[in-house]
């Protein structure tokens, strides 16, 4: 069991780790820039640590300061969270070299899943199935690029190999676009990713996003927790996610669980993780695996009852996974809405002071959040200041709860998306379910152009 662990993150998911630690008795270091210090969990760690100036880059993505601290602290293990640091190969083996535990898959699992065409071919070879495309990096003579592209049948997508948050993707329809679109990813991948490597899918028309959460041990034992269902996006970035996904039937559930877990033995993953898949036509198609904790983890939490970041840290500790497939057991529906501070019909960032938060409450609801009454929301970071997150016996009593919840949140001071989560929960397609990656953006365009006409 591990003794000390540093949170090397910041808001609500250190908040998270934070409670996660205190369940199990580990003692915790919070470290922090200097825009943090009054962060919540930073004030509730057992010791504290600042790493740096407010620019990530100079703080959060510090590896040097992040080690020392973990080194002054006498700490044994470093819990990287999502974003920043937590698919960053380098620093998982430099974690690893100083003498701490990287609370997550080893730097090699973490290095092949980040370049994805290496995490395709990989897929491939476990039984994955993945999106059609070009098996491998894209060379520089046109004429075979043309050829791969009437193979895969147009739409395709050029997408970077080092590519994440969205960014580093091209939707290409005819071949007298083809090359130029590749020129254009390949040095934007150069210049956002330091990998000018691209490769090319099918574009799937109207696919919905569904992932598969598991848990594995590293020493052979893995286990999956059901699918959640992350459609409702704009600019890629999710925006509600729920488990689990309507209309997935417990026999897909079971069958493609079982590829993900067996895929997982055989590259011989460890602690939490996520394979991202577009399901479209009754299929799924596997995109690419996230080796971390996800944001929207706690949907599957609410639907399982297994408290995945719980079970981080004992798999860190050298525990061998004590859930077994039988014990996981699918109960009700639970919805995730994404609290940002933002403008929302702009979606501009809104930092600022929150003057006063009200929080929800009843049956089946989890606000996991770091905000609390005078909180100043640095400008420096992701606008994602909370989560709300609901559970009912159904889809609909949890849409309900959704709605009721996001109506008694308060944020004063500052801009938030509760009046696009709100009206999402209200939407007609939202609440029959099953919308594809593009309905959120399509019902927020509609929405515009009905308010230009109206003013
Ligand atoms: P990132 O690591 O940047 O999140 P992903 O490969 O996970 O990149 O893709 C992000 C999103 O881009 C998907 O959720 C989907 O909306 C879109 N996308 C990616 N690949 C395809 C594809 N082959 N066809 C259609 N849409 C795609």
């Amino acid at each position: 069991m591990l003794d000390k662990v540093v949170i090397a993150n910041r808001g609500e998911i250190a908040l998270r780790v934070l409670r996660a630690c205190q369940t199990l008795g580990i003692r915790t270091v919070a470290v922090h820039s200097t825009a943090d210090r009054n962060l919540k969990h930073v004030g509730m760690a057992d010791e504290s640590v600042c790493i740096g100036p407010a620019p990530a880059a100079e703080s959060y993505l510090n590896i040097p300061a992040i080690i020392a601290a973990a080194e002054v602290t006498d700490a044994q293990a470093i819990h990287p969270g999502y974003g920043f640091l937590s698919e960053n190969a380098d620093f998982a083996e430099r974690v690893e070299q100083s003498g701490f535990i990287f609370i997550g898959p080893t730097a090699n699992v973490i290095r092949m899943m980040g370049d994805k065409v290496e995490a395709i071919r990989a897929m491939k070879a476990a039984g994955v199935p993945c999106v059609p495309g070009s098996g491998g990096p894209l060379g520089e003579d046109s004429a075979e690029n043309a050829k791969i592209a009437r193979e895969i049948g147009y739409p395709v997508i050029i997408k970077a190999a080092g590519g994440g948050g969205g960014r580093g993707m091209r939707e290409v329809r005819t071949e007298a676009h083809l090359a130029n679109a590749i020129t254009l990813t390949k040095s934007e991948a150069k210049a956002a990713f330091g990998n000018a490597e691209v490769y090319m899918e099918k574009f799937l028309e109207n696919p919905r996003h569904v992932e598969i959460q598991v848990l594995a041990d590293g020493q052979g034992n893995a286990i999956h927790l059901g699918e959640r269902d992350c459609s409702m996006q704009r600019r890629h970035q999710k925006v509600v996610e729920e488990a689990p996904a309507p209309g997935i039937t417990p026999e897909q559930r079971a069958e493609i669980g079982k590829v993900c877990v067996d895929a997982c033995v055989r590259i011989g993953y460890r602690g939490a993780g996520t394979f991202e898949f577009l399901y479209e036509n009754g299929r799924f198609y596997f995109i690419e695996m996230n080796t971390r904790i996800q944001v929207e983890h706690p949907v599957t939490e609410f639907i399982t009852g297994v408290d995945l970041v719980r079970e981080q840290l004992l798999i860190a500790g050298g525990e061998k996974l004590s859930i077994r497939q039988s014990d996981i057991k699918i109960t009700g529906h639970a919805i995730e809405c994404r609290i940002n501070a933002e403008d929302p019909d702009t979606f501009m960032p809104s930092p600022g002071t929150v003057k006063r938060f009200e929080s929800a409450g009843g049956p089946g609801v989890r606000i996991d959040t770091h905000v609390y009454d005078g909180y100043r929301i640095p400008p420096n970071y992701d606008s994602m200041i909370g989560k709300l997150i609901v559970h009912g016996r159904d889809r609909a009593t949890a849409i309900a709860r959704m709605r009721i919840a996001l109506a008694e949140m308060v944020f004063e001071g500052v801009k938030t998306n509760l009046p696009l989560q709100q009206r999402i929960m209200a939407d007609g397609g939202f609440n029959a379910g099953g919308q594809n990656i593009h309905y959120l953006e399509k019902r927020i365009a509609e929405a515009k152009e009905k308010a230009i006409k109206l003013s």
